[in-house]
């Protein structure tokens, strides 16, 4: 069985070129290529997990690694004193790459009260 690659596992793979911003042996992170904020952060397990909502308790130590690394490289961007992580779940909520990913948006006048 091969499953169509998401254009994550791509970039991962080096078929596709990206901004490789850091990478271990769990995550990569990228930036992203349509940025919607000043910083504009990928954070990307090498795992394809398609949504959140596909991940189980197997993958608890991994979600656990990409929200530190969300601290690490919001640290490292100078961020984070003011920064939103997002994550769409499904073509509903705007999600487009069925890879899960974290957003990391930064540098930005984030409106009060707003999503
Ligand atoms: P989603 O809408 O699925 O939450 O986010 C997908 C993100 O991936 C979008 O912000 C989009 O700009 C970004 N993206 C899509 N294709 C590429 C690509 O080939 N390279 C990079 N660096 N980002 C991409």
């Amino acid at each position: 069985m091969s499953a169509e690659k998401s254009i994550f596992t791509k970039i991962m793979d080096g078929d596709i070129p990206a901004q490789k911003v850091y990478e271990d042996e769990d995550c990569i992170c990228i930036k992203d290529i349509s940025p919607q904020a000043p910083t504009h952060l990928l954070i990307i397990p090498r795992k394809p997990i398609p949504r959140l909502v596909d991940a189980t308790i197997e993958d608890k130590a991994l979600l656990g690694h990409l929200l530190l690394k969300v601290g690490d490289l919001a640290r490292l961007s100078g961020v984070d004193e003011a920064f939103r992580v997002v994550i769409n779940n499904g073509e509903g909520a705007g999600q487009t790459v069925f890879h899960l990913h974290l957003h990391l948006l930064g540098n930005k006048a984030f409106d009060e009260g707003s999503l």
